[in-house]
Protein backbone atom coordinates (compact mmCIF):
# COMPACT_ATOMS: atom_id res chain seq x y z
CA UNK A 1 0.00 0.00 0.00
CA UNK A 2 1.73 3.39 -0.61
CA UNK A 3 2.10 5.75 1.95
CA UNK A 4 3.81 9.14 1.89
CA UNK A 5 7.36 7.88 1.22
CA UNK A 6 6.43 5.47 -1.39
CA UNK A 7 4.08 8.53 -3.27
CA UNK A 8 6.52 10.76 -2.79
CA UNK A 9 9.33 8.45 -4.67
CA UNK A 10 7.10 8.36 -7.13
CA UNK A 11 6.85 12.06 -7.67
CA UNK A 12 10.53 12.47 -7.44
CA UNK A 13 11.19 10.18 -9.96
CA UNK A 14 8.46 10.40 -12.63
CA UNK A 15 8.32 14.21 -12.39
CA UNK A 16 12.33 14.69 -12.84
CA UNK A 17 12.22 11.91 -16.06
CA UNK A 18 8.59 13.52 -17.25
CA UNK A 19 8.74 17.24 -16.94
CA UNK A 20 8.63 19.27 -20.13
CA UNK A 21 7.06 16.41 -21.86
CA UNK A 22 4.12 16.98 -24.34
CA UNK A 23 1.00 14.95 -24.20
CA UNK A 24 -0.48 13.18 -26.94
CA UNK A 25 -3.48 11.84 -25.97
CA UNK A 26 -4.63 10.48 -22.51
CA UNK A 27 -7.67 7.71 -21.98
CA UNK A 28 -9.28 5.50 -19.39
CA UNK A 29 -9.50 2.09 -20.27
CA UNK A 30 -12.18 -0.14 -18.86
CA UNK A 31 -13.84 0.91 -15.76
CA UNK A 32 -13.22 4.41 -16.14
CA UNK A 33 -11.70 6.03 -13.12
CA UNK A 34 -11.90 9.44 -14.41
CA UNK A 35 -13.76 11.57 -11.53
CA UNK A 36 -14.48 14.71 -13.36
CA UNK A 37 -16.23 15.68 -16.46
CA UNK A 38 -15.19 18.93 -17.13
CA UNK A 39 -12.21 19.99 -17.87
CA UNK A 40 -12.54 16.54 -19.99
CA UNK A 41 -9.74 14.56 -20.61
CA UNK A 42 -9.42 15.30 -24.26
CA UNK A 43 -7.99 18.92 -23.24
CA UNK A 44 -4.97 17.29 -22.04
CA UNK A 45 -4.20 16.82 -25.74
CA UNK A 46 -0.78 19.13 -27.01
CA UNK A 47 0.08 20.09 -23.01
CA UNK A 48 3.55 20.07 -21.44
CA UNK A 49 3.84 18.19 -17.95
CA UNK A 50 5.02 20.34 -16.04
CA UNK A 51 5.75 19.06 -12.45
CA UNK A 52 4.75 15.87 -10.16
CA UNK A 53 3.70 16.81 -6.86
CA UNK A 54 2.44 14.92 -4.00
CA UNK A 55 -0.47 15.97 -0.98
CA UNK A 56 -0.37 13.51 1.92
CA UNK A 57 -0.76 9.69 -0.32
CA UNK A 58 -2.21 12.24 -3.82
CA UNK A 59 -0.29 13.13 -6.73
CA UNK A 60 -0.57 16.03 -8.10
CA UNK A 61 0.16 16.12 -11.82
CA UNK A 62 0.67 19.54 -13.24
CA UNK A 63 0.04 20.79 -17.02
CA UNK A 64 0.67 23.70 -18.64
CA UNK A 65 -2.91 25.97 -19.43
CA UNK A 66 -3.28 25.43 -15.54
CA UNK A 67 -4.37 21.95 -15.85
CA UNK A 68 -4.19 19.51 -12.65
CA UNK A 69 -4.76 16.19 -12.28
CA UNK A 70 -5.22 15.11 -9.00
CA UNK A 71 -4.53 11.29 -8.67
CA UNK A 72 -5.44 9.00 -5.60
CA UNK A 73 -4.03 4.83 -5.71
CA UNK A 74 -6.31 3.99 -3.03
CA UNK A 75 -5.05 0.89 -1.50
CA UNK A 76 -3.43 -1.04 -4.43
CA UNK A 77 -2.68 1.53 -7.31
CA UNK A 78 0.57 2.71 -8.42
CA UNK A 79 1.45 5.49 -10.92
CA UNK A 80 3.99 4.26 -13.35
CA UNK A 81 6.62 5.69 -16.00
CA UNK A 82 6.86 3.19 -19.00
CA UNK A 83 9.44 3.67 -21.87
CA UNK A 84 7.25 2.37 -24.29
CA UNK A 85 3.27 1.75 -24.84
CA UNK A 86 2.03 -1.74 -23.62
CA UNK A 87 2.00 -3.55 -26.61
CA UNK A 88 -0.75 -6.13 -25.45
CA UNK A 89 -4.04 -4.60 -22.97
CA UNK A 90 -2.75 -3.88 -19.83
CA UNK A 91 -5.55 -5.00 -17.49
CA UNK A 92 -4.17 -3.35 -14.78
CA UNK A 93 -4.57 0.20 -16.50
CA UNK A 94 -6.69 2.79 -15.29
CA UNK A 95 -5.33 5.86 -17.22
CA UNK A 96 -3.05 6.43 -19.80
CA UNK A 97 -1.18 9.70 -20.36
CA UNK A 98 1.03 8.79 -23.82
CA UNK A 99 3.76 11.48 -24.28
CA UNK A 100 4.50 12.43 -27.80
CA UNK A 101 8.37 10.89 -27.16
CA UNK A 102 6.86 7.32 -27.23
CA UNK A 103 6.72 7.29 -23.10
CA UNK A 104 3.55 6.58 -21.11
CA UNK A 105 2.53 7.27 -17.95
CA UNK A 106 -0.17 5.07 -16.09
CA UNK A 107 -2.03 4.37 -13.24
CA UNK A 108 -2.42 1.03 -12.51
CA UNK A 109 -3.98 -0.50 -9.70
CA UNK A 110 -3.65 -4.26 -8.65
CA UNK A 111 -6.23 -6.64 -7.02
CA UNK A 112 -9.83 -7.04 -7.62
CA UNK A 113 -10.95 -3.94 -6.37
CA UNK A 114 -11.20 -1.12 -8.73
CA UNK A 115 -10.87 2.24 -6.09
CA UNK A 116 -8.38 4.65 -7.75
CA UNK A 117 -9.60 7.48 -9.15
CA UNK A 118 -8.25 10.55 -10.77
CA UNK A 119 -9.98 14.19 -10.92
CA UNK A 120 -8.93 16.89 -13.92
CA UNK A 121 -8.85 19.88 -12.86
CA UNK A 122 -8.48 23.67 -13.94
CA UNK A 123 -5.47 25.19 -10.86
CA UNK A 124 -7.96 27.40 -9.29
CA UNK A 125 -10.04 24.48 -8.36
CA UNK A 126 -7.49 22.44 -6.69
CA UNK A 127 -7.46 24.05 -3.10
CA UNK A 128 -11.23 23.62 -2.95
CA UNK A 129 -11.43 19.59 -4.05
CA UNK A 130 -12.99 18.17 -1.42
CA UNK A 131 -10.26 15.55 -0.72
CA UNK A 132 -7.50 17.91 -0.47
CA UNK A 133 -9.56 20.64 1.60
CA UNK A 134 -9.97 17.69 3.89
CA UNK A 135 -6.40 16.98 4.47
CA UNK A 136 -4.20 17.47 7.82
CA UNK A 137 -1.11 18.86 7.79
CA UNK A 138 1.84 16.62 6.26
CA UNK A 139 3.65 14.07 8.62
CA UNK A 140 6.88 15.14 6.74
CA UNK A 141 9.18 16.80 6.67
CA UNK A 142 7.61 19.14 9.21
CA UNK A 143 4.74 18.47 10.94
CA UNK A 144 3.29 20.56 13.70
CA UNK A 145 3.81 19.71 17.61
CA UNK A 146 1.65 16.48 17.89
CA UNK A 147 0.45 17.10 21.14
CA UNK A 148 -2.27 19.79 20.07
CA UNK A 149 -2.77 18.03 16.41
CA UNK A 150 -3.35 14.53 18.14
CA UNK A 151 -5.27 15.52 21.53
CA UNK A 152 -7.99 13.34 20.84
CA UNK A 153 -9.66 10.31 22.73
CA UNK A 154 -8.97 7.61 19.84
CA UNK A 155 -5.83 5.33 19.90
CA UNK A 156 -2.54 6.49 17.96
CA UNK A 157 -3.20 3.72 15.77
CA UNK A 158 -6.48 5.04 14.24
CA UNK A 159 -5.08 8.91 14.89
CA UNK A 160 -2.01 8.78 12.97
CA UNK A 161 -3.65 7.18 10.41
CA UNK A 162 -6.10 9.64 10.03
CA UNK A 163 -5.61 11.44 6.89
CA UNK A 164 -7.66 14.85 8.01
CA UNK A 165 -5.51 14.32 11.18
CA UNK A 166 -2.37 14.27 9.62
CA UNK A 167 -1.71 13.25 5.71
CA UNK A 168 0.50 10.73 4.52
CA UNK A 169 0.30 7.85 6.94
CA UNK A 170 -1.09 4.57 6.72
CA UNK A 171 -1.40 0.86 7.74
CA UNK A 172 2.27 0.19 7.04
CA UNK A 173 3.95 3.11 8.66
CA UNK A 174 1.70 3.35 11.84
CA UNK A 175 3.43 0.08 12.90
CA UNK A 176 7.02 1.19 12.24
CA UNK A 177 6.59 4.71 13.67
CA UNK A 178 4.45 3.44 16.91
CA UNK A 179 7.35 0.74 17.11
CA UNK A 180 10.09 3.64 16.99
CA UNK A 181 8.49 5.89 19.40
CA UNK A 182 8.24 2.64 22.03
CA UNK A 183 4.32 3.62 22.11
CA UNK A 184 1.14 1.48 22.46
CA UNK A 185 -1.51 1.68 19.37
CA UNK A 186 -3.87 2.00 21.76
CA UNK A 187 -2.88 4.39 23.70
CA UNK A 188 -5.29 7.65 23.65
CA UNK A 189 -3.91 10.76 21.56
CA UNK A 190 -5.63 12.59 24.52
CA UNK A 191 -3.52 10.60 27.09
CA UNK A 192 -0.02 11.57 25.23
CA UNK A 193 2.61 13.01 27.96
CA UNK A 194 4.46 16.12 26.06
CA UNK A 195 7.39 14.18 26.50
CA UNK A 196 5.66 11.16 24.38
CA UNK A 197 3.88 13.55 21.92
CA UNK A 198 7.40 14.61 20.99
CA UNK A 199 9.01 11.70 20.28
CA UNK A 200 6.59 10.39 18.38
CA UNK A 201 6.47 13.20 16.25
CA UNK A 202 10.39 12.67 15.66
CA UNK A 203 10.11 8.78 15.29
CA UNK A 204 7.08 10.04 12.57
CA UNK A 205 9.78 12.64 10.58
CA UNK A 206 12.90 10.27 11.21
CA UNK A 207 11.18 7.04 9.75
CA UNK A 208 9.44 8.21 7.10
CA UNK A 209 12.63 10.01 6.18
CA UNK A 210 15.05 7.51 6.41
CA UNK A 211 12.31 5.17 4.32
CA UNK A 212 12.84 8.54 1.41
CA UNK A 213 16.70 8.31 1.52
CA UNK A 214 16.53 4.66 1.26
CA UNK A 215 14.37 4.59 -1.97
CA UNK A 216 16.74 7.30 -3.59
CA UNK A 217 19.45 4.83 -3.42
CA UNK A 218 17.45 2.09 -4.24
CA UNK A 219 14.05 2.68 -6.55
CA UNK A 220 14.75 3.62 -10.21
CA UNK A 221 12.00 4.35 -13.27
CA UNK A 222 10.02 2.66 -14.09
CA UNK A 223 8.66 2.15 -10.37
CA UNK A 224 8.21 -1.11 -9.72
CA UNK A 225 5.07 -3.00 -9.32
CA UNK A 226 6.15 -4.08 -5.79
CA UNK A 227 8.04 -1.24 -3.72
CA UNK A 228 11.21 -2.64 -1.44
CA UNK A 229 9.45 -0.85 1.82
CA UNK A 230 11.83 -1.05 4.74
CA UNK A 231 9.86 -2.55 7.36
CA UNK A 232 11.11 -4.50 10.28
CA UNK A 233 7.96 -4.27 12.51
CA UNK A 234 4.45 -4.03 10.27
CA UNK A 235 3.57 -7.83 8.78
CA UNK A 236 6.49 -9.16 11.04
CA UNK A 237 4.44 -10.86 13.69
CA UNK A 238 6.34 -14.18 14.98
CA UNK A 239 9.82 -12.33 14.12
CA UNK A 240 12.23 -10.90 16.82
CA UNK A 241 11.65 -7.33 17.83
CA UNK A 242 14.53 -5.28 16.21
CA UNK A 243 14.94 -3.32 18.81
CA UNK A 244 15.04 -6.08 21.65
CA UNK A 245 14.79 -9.05 20.31
CA UNK A 246 11.33 -10.09 21.99
CA UNK A 247 9.11 -11.67 19.43
CA UNK A 248 6.69 -9.18 17.89
CA UNK A 249 3.07 -9.60 18.05
CA UNK A 250 -0.24 -9.32 16.25
CA UNK A 251 -3.79 -7.84 15.90
CA UNK A 252 -5.48 -9.17 13.34
CA UNK A 253 -8.37 -7.43 11.57
CA UNK A 254 -10.93 -8.60 8.05
CA UNK A 255 -8.21 -7.64 5.77
CA UNK A 256 -5.34 -5.86 7.42
CA UNK A 257 -2.73 -6.68 10.34
CA UNK A 258 -1.46 -4.76 13.41
CA UNK A 259 1.88 -5.26 14.63
CA UNK A 260 3.99 -4.56 17.46
CA UNK A 261 6.09 -5.63 20.54
CA UNK A 262 5.17 -6.27 24.09
CA UNK A 263 7.91 -5.37 25.28
CA UNK A 264 9.03 -2.39 23.81
CA UNK A 265 5.59 -1.15 23.82
CA UNK A 266 2.67 -2.29 25.62
CA UNK A 267 3.94 -3.05 28.96
CA UNK A 268 4.15 -6.48 27.85
CA UNK A 269 0.52 -7.05 27.54
CA UNK A 270 -1.25 -8.87 24.18
CA UNK A 271 -4.10 -7.01 22.31
CA UNK A 272 -6.11 -9.59 20.77
CA UNK A 273 -9.14 -8.67 22.71
CA UNK A 274 -11.90 -8.60 19.50
CA UNK A 275 -13.46 -5.67 21.64
CA UNK A 276 -10.41 -3.87 21.73
CA UNK A 277 -10.12 -4.58 17.84
CA UNK A 278 -13.88 -3.34 17.05
CA UNK A 279 -12.94 0.21 18.61
CA UNK A 280 -10.41 0.91 15.81
CA UNK A 281 -12.52 0.25 13.01
ZN1 LIG B 1 10.85 -4.90 21.45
Amino acid sequence: MPELPEVEITARLIGGAAAGASVESALTPGINALKSYDPPLSELTGRTLERVGRRGKLFLVEFDGELTMLVHLMSAGRLQLFDTRASVRDRASRLLVRLDDGRELRLREFGTRQRAWVKLMRAGEVDDEETLAALGPEAWPDPPAFDELLDQPRPLYAVLRDQHVVAGIGRSWVDEILHAAMLSPFKRGSDLEPDEAERLREATVRRLGEAIALYEQVIALPIPDKLPMPLTVHRRNGEPCPRCGDQLEAVFYEDYVMCYCPTCQTEGKLMKDRRLSRLLK
